[in-house]
């Protein structure tokens, strides 16, 4: 019988990671079965022991349950630590283990699909909210040379920098102090594309090479990336990548097989 997989969320009818976990078994040979669960807001913890008990292996979590899925695990891995946040569940005989695997599927993009390296980069972080929270320890991990995370919300930016403060060179900032400054890599870490704006930023952060990173992906030409086009970024990147290697991370916490993305991006685009 196939071993049960699922992703929890609500909404969850937009998920793409049924597909893309489908898509991945095929490829490998794995025998799973993968669903998306929709669990009403205040039952995902009831929502999660069903699963368990119809022998669920493990699990994605998506919006709004990741905060709630890192109070549950029983235990958590070092990046899910940090991240705060988990999106990935492992259901052991005695044990729920909470990982994040978003942080390494936006190094893996960057570094290996985007062939683009982190180290002695200046980095510059849009937003701190929990993507954003989620992806700092990876990337300070690559030793940039400095990770300035800039938030409309400014306090928001300054208390997420002193917490990863002991972990590499990053500061916290409003975007009027981002003036006169300028970066390697700029990732949009801002959900501002859903209502069709963008962070207030400056002319000129945008080193010469430099590579422009929405997290959020398929929303056309956003005012972020009109933006980056006109102020010269080198290459102007979307966050699908991102995603898939969210979710082959995943798949190979569960199942130790790594799978390649390049496929499925190809069937998701036909999907689309
Ligand atoms: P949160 O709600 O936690 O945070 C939202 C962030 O966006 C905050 O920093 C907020 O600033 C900022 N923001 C919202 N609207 C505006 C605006 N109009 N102008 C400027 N800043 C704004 O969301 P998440 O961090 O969870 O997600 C952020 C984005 O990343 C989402 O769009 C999500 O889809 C995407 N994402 C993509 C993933 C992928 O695999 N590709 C994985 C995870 C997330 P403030 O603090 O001032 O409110």
């Amino acid at each position: 019988m196939a071993d049960k997989y699922c992703v929890f969320g609500n909404p969850i009818g937009h998920s793409k990671s049924p597909i893309i976990q489908a898509a991945f078994a095929r490829q490998t040979g794995q025998d799973i079965e993968y669903r998306a669960i929709l669990a009403p807001s205040d039952g995902f913890a009831d929502a999660v022991d069903a699963f368990i008990a119809e022998g669920g292996k493990g699990a994605n979590v998506t919006l709004p349950f990741k905060q709630e899925a890192y109070q549950l695990a029983t235990r958590l891995t070092q990046r899910a630590e940090q991240a705060g946040a988990v999106n990935t569940l492992v259901f052991n005989d005695n044990e729920v283990v909470g990982d994040n695997t978003d942080g390494v599927g936006l190094l893996r993009d960057i570094t290996i699909t985007l062939n683009y390296p982190i180290r002695d980069k200046r980095i510059l972080l849009l937003g701190a909210g929990g993507a954003a929270r989620g992806v700092l320890g990876p990337l300070l991990g690559e030793h940039p040379e400095s990770l300035v995370i800039a938030n409309r919300t400014e306090v928001r930016a300054r208390s997420l920098a002193a917490h990863f403060a002991p972990i590499g060179p990053v500061s916290g900032c409003g975007y009027g102090e981002l003036a006169g400054r300028a970066f390697d890599i700029v990732i949009n870490a801002t959900s501002a594309s859903l209502s069709g704006s963008m962070p207030a930023l400056p002319n000129g952060i945008f080193a010469p090479g430099s590579l422009a990173y929405k997290m959020m992906y398929g929303l056309g030409d956003t005012p972020f990336r009109i933006f980056a086009r006109e102020q010269g970024a080198g290459m102007i990147s979307e966050g699908l990548g991102m995603l898939l290697e969210q979710a082959a991370e995943s798949f190979f916490v569960w199942r130790g097989v790594r799978p390649d993305c390049a496929p499925v991006v190809e069937l998701l685009q036909k999907k689309a």
